[in-house]
């Protein structure tokens, strides 16, 4: 799953990007409002993480812009306010969750978790699934038939954005863009190493599907 989280204080980015990646989240930065909208409109996210007081566009103005657009994307509001006006003016414009700073990273993750697990928007995705093989987006698990498959955070990753558009052709560009992050360079030959990887540890008959190799363009998931 990808985060997009836009905060303009550097070290609290890092220290979120780097609890989230261990946590197996894909994670892009924006460093101020504009940045973050851009962002979220080119991207696809499962879910934001807003700074409040942002340069350029404050995390409000942000989350007001995104629901008038009717972007249903889960958004959790991080803010040192904590006065009980401002969290309703946060959720009035359309967060479905804040967090006062300063907080765990237990307690975000933890937000992250239900928020992700809350929005009817998602429900059906937190479970994907191809012939026997199912992925449990929650739980962190995946399955080739009855055999648990133990992936790595990278692996599963890929294999959850090449289930999600299962039947379809993806390009290097778009798994790139979904599963590593924007520095990541697509002509490297690491999606080729994971494409490997996730060949070697799913069983095709027990999953009864396979990863097709396209020539000059990507990867498809298929069912067989
Ligand atoms: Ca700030």
């Amino acid at each position: 799953m990808k985060i997009l989280i836009v905060e303009d204080e550097k070290k609290m980015a890092s220290f979120l990007e780097r609890g989230l990646k261990e946590e197996g989240f894909v994670v892009d930065i924006a460093p101020d409002g504009e940045k973050g909208l851009e962002y979220s409109v080119i991207n696809e996210y499962d879910l934001l993480i807003l700074d409040w007081m942002l340069p350029r566009m404050s995390g409000i103005e942000l989350c007001h812009c995104l629901r008038k657009q009717k972007k249903q994307v889960p958004i959790l509001m991080l803010t040192a306010k904590d006065s009980v006006e401002d969290k309703i003016k946060g959720l009035d414009e359309g967060a479905d969750d804040y967090l006062t700073k300063p907080f765990s990273f237990e307690e975000l993750l933890a937000r992250v978790r239900a928020l992700l697990r809350r929005p009817p928007h998602l429900k059906d995705k937190t479970i994907l699934q191809c012939a026997k093989l199912k992925l449990d987006l929650i739980k962190r698990q995946a399955w080739a038939g009855p055999q648990e498959v133990s992936l790595s955070q990278k692996e599963f990753a890929l294999l959850e954005y090449l289930m999600r558009h299962a039947g379809e052709v993806v390009s290097r560009t778009a798994i790139a863009e979904h599963v590593w992050d924007l520095h990541f360079d697509p002509m490297s030959n690491t999606i080729d190493v994971y494409i490997n990887f996730l060949r070697k540890k799913i069983n095709e008959k027990e999953a009864g599907t396979k990863i097709e190799t396209v020539r000059g363009t990507g990867y498809r998931l298929v069912s067989q």
